[in-house]
């Protein structure tokens, strides 16, 4: 273990599994990277219960209101990219990955390092 591994907010073990629920190859379909070929990681264990009037409650409940445990592990995620390495793009989303703070530490280190772009998507919100 190197001092970079003690600091807080780091991954230390690349081989424990993490909330994360899906990882797989795409293309983006929203926003400014539309049409990009990318990775989605989905976390899992958001504690928001949103709902969106007319749109109805969260759309992935199995990350969410329901929320499966995760079973992706940090090499893993290493992994596609090592297969796919014409894939420049990271879509990281949730249930709210933002609740997940060291594997959003870690993969934008990680993502530096191989000049990949990240999209984080955020929380949705309520209706009251
Ligand atoms: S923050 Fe996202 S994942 Fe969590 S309940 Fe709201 S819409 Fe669903």
């Amino acid at each position: 273990m190197t001092k970079e591994d003690k600091k807080p907010g780091r991954i230390l073990d690349y081989n424990k599994k993490l909330p994360v629920l899906e990882v797989y190859t795409c293309i983006q379909s929203e926003g400014s990277r539309q049409g990009r070929p990318t990775v989605a990681i989905r976390t899992t264990g958001c504690t928001h219960r949103c709902w969106f009037g007319a749109g109805g409650w969260c759309d992935s409940w199995y990350t969410s209101i329901h929320p499966e445990k995760g079973i992706f592990t940090f090499n893993d995620i290493i992994k596609i990219y090592d297969e796919n390495p014409e894939i420049t793009e990271m879509m990281l989303t949730g249930g709210s990955p933002t609740m997940v703070p060291d594997l959003c530490n870690e993969l934008t280190h990680f993502a530096h390092e191989r000049g990949i772009c990240i999209t984080i998507e955020t929380e949705g919100s309520h209706f009251i």
